[in-house]
Formats: structure tokens, sequence, C-alpha cells
């Protein structure tokens, strides 16, 4: 990994853009990619990079990585100054109380907040002994306001403006270990880079796309707009995906950190083309790259989208394992990062209009 990739996936997993807000996600990549490819952006905030050396009568490989995290939005303002807020996507709801919070203003400025906790100095003994969280409509955010009026005007807050947690990067280099939010899909965005610019100066026999996709974590609204535009023949789709290796047990865990990047057969929205599947995970006992393959019992992802949508053109998902997903501070791993894109950059380089038609 070089200091470059690892400032775009600092810069990626820091950037604010909950589902819906994905600008500050979606420039970074553009950003990254601007000198290599010709990039168009639709209003869903889906960003399209196009390989320069696209022939047009090749098939058309799409890289698909979603560039929102889970996130949240300012529901209204309670009269003693703290903000209601709803979800964007699924949290584990759990982990949000004491939670540091960025809240975008009126202005476009982000204020810090806190998602409100009640010292256990006032819980009585019932709700100490529950502990969980009921509802969002039960948590707050606080800035410090100290009524509606002042949260308005002196902090600039109104209703339907994002908020993300405020956790900030951090890279533990001598163990390779990286901690940060928005991991999921945000490492998926830096390997998909990373991946488009390692092909830039190969002879391919396919075409290729890559999209930054909006909007996954309510529902792949942006992948299913941008696969309509994109048209692939296939696909493959970057994932910050959720490991298991802390939790139950041991014989049944398929997606450990350090261990390469996660290829599902199924999840609870799509089963991958099997051929597709076998395809690169033999590629990478072939090439000597680590990969680990799962049969997922929940979850799901944009290759549902492309699968279903686009003529059945085959997908797989490379998921690059996350600890703690969906919570405001993940852990990841920078080799499976990297062979993540070189599992896609092999793959890429060994697709051919025969081999995909037999899949
Ligand atoms: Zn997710």
């Amino acid at each position: 990994m070089t200091e470059r990739e690892l400032n775009l996936i600092r810069n990626l997993s820091n950037a604010k853009a909950p589902s819906g807000f994905e600008e500050e996600a979606i420039a970074l990549v553009r950003e990254a990619l601007a000198d290599i490819c010709e990039v168009q952006e639709d209003s869903l905030r889906n960003l399209y990079l196009i390989r320069r050396a696209n022939t047009g009568d090749k098939p058309l490989l799409m890289l698909d990585a979603h560039g929102d995290e889970v996130g949240f939005m300012i529901h209204s303002i309670r009269p003693e100054g703290t903000l209601r807020f709803v979800n964007l996507g699924g949290w584990n709801k759990g982990t949000l109380p004491g939670t540091a919070v960025k809240i975008r203003n009126r202005l476009g400025e982000w204020i810090p907040g806190v998602i409100a906790a009640k010292p256990p100095h006032f819980m009585s003994t019932e709700e100490k002994a529950r502990q969980g969280v009921a509802d969002y409509k039960d948590l707050v955010m606080d800035i410090g306001a100290r009524s509606k009026e002042e949260a308005e005007e002196a902090f600039g807050i109104r209703i339907g403006e994002p908020a993300v947690p405020a956790t900030a990067f951090f890279y533990d280099e001598a163990r390779d270990v990286m901690q940060g939010k928005a991991f999921d899909c945000r490492i998926g965005c830096a390997a998909l880079a990373e991946t488009m610019r390692r092909l830039e100066k190969l002879d391919l026999a396919v075409d290729v796309v890559g999209v930054i996709s909006s909007q996954e974590e309510v529902g792949e609204r942006g992948a299913s707009v941008a696969v309509e535009r994109v048209n692939p023949d296939i696909a493959i789709v970057f994932e910050g995906c959720p490991a298991d290796d802390t939790f139950g047990e041991a014989y049944a865990r398929q997606t450990l950190l350090k261990q390469g990047p996660m290829l599902r057969f199924m999840d609870v929205s799509v089963i991958c083309n099997p051929r597709f599947q076998r395809f690169v995970l033999d590629l990478a006992e072939e090439k000597g790259i680590p990969a680990q393959a799962s049969v997922r019992e929940g979850g799901g992802n944009n290759a549902a989208v492309i699968q279903e949508k686009m003529k059945g053109a085959p997908a797989v998902v490379m998921g690059v394992p996350v600890r703690y997903i969906h919570t405001p501070g993940g852990i990841c791993a920078g080799e499976d990062y990297a062979a993540a894109v070189d599992l896609a950059v092999e793959t890429v380089k060994n697709l051919n209009e025969s081999i995909i038609k037999g899949f």
C-alpha cells in the first residue's frame, strides 16, 4: 500500500457522506482518478469513471463500490435545544449513545455534537437494568444549545440535514490495523480507484467502467439507476463486508481479518453467479492471492441489483473484511485491501468474451 493509497483511504473514511449526501466521498474518488478516466455524475450522486482505452466493441465490465455510509438525518429540534434524528441505513443502535457526531448546518459547516446518554447517576434501577436503546425517537443529539431558538440561530441547525459519527481514521502501520468509520464501503471505493489505476496501462479484452454508487445503505437505490446507464455484461462489486471472526463458533467463521477479500456465494439478496465466483476463487489460488469464501445468512448488496436488472449479468462481491460495520468505529487491514485490489486486477486481466459467455 503506497502513501497515496493510504491517504485516499484516510480521506474516504473521514469523509462525511451518508446516504443521499455522498458529495465529499465522490469528490475524493473523482480527484483520485480524473487524470486517467472520463468522469461523469448523475443527480443521485452516482459517479461514473470511464476508462479512456474503452473501445465499445468488447464486453463491458462494471466495477462498483457504494459511496454512501450509514448516517443520520435531523428530524426535529426539541424545545430544550437537543436534536431528534432518523437513521439513514441500519445501525447497531446500542452503540450510539455517547457517540461524538458532526451535524451539517445551514451554512454547510459541520457542528460537533454528541448522541446524548443519560449519566448513570440519573438512571432508575429499571433503566440501569435495561441499558439498551428502545427506538431512534428516544435518542437525541446534543450540540450544547439551550433552546430550539439557540440551536437554530446560533448553531444554524435545521431539519433535513445529515449527520455522521465524528470518528477519526487511524492507521497503526507496524501492525497493519486501520481504525475508523465508514469502511463499508469506502475501503471498497479505495480498492476500486486503485484497481482502475492498475488497469490503466494494460491491454484488456474487456471495457471497464467504475461506478461509485449512491444510497446503497437505504436499499441499493443508486446502483439500480447506474446499472441501467452503464448496461454492463459482467460486474465486480467491492464492499466493506462484516467480519465474523470475533463472533460465534470457530467452525462457522468465514470472514476473518487478514485472510484476504471475502467472496460470498450468496447472501439474503443474491446468489452470486456460481461459475464466475468459482473462476475468481480458482484464480486467487493459482496466483497465490489470499481470499476467503462465505455463505452469508444475512446481508445484501449491489450485486443483487446488477444481476437482476441487467439481463442476469454475472456479478461477484469482493469484500474487504471489516469488524463492526454499521457502528461508529470499525477495524480493517491494509493487506486485505491490497489483496482485494490484486485479485480484482487479475480477474479483469483474465476475462474475455468467451469466458464471460461460459458463466
Ligand atoms: Zn453497509
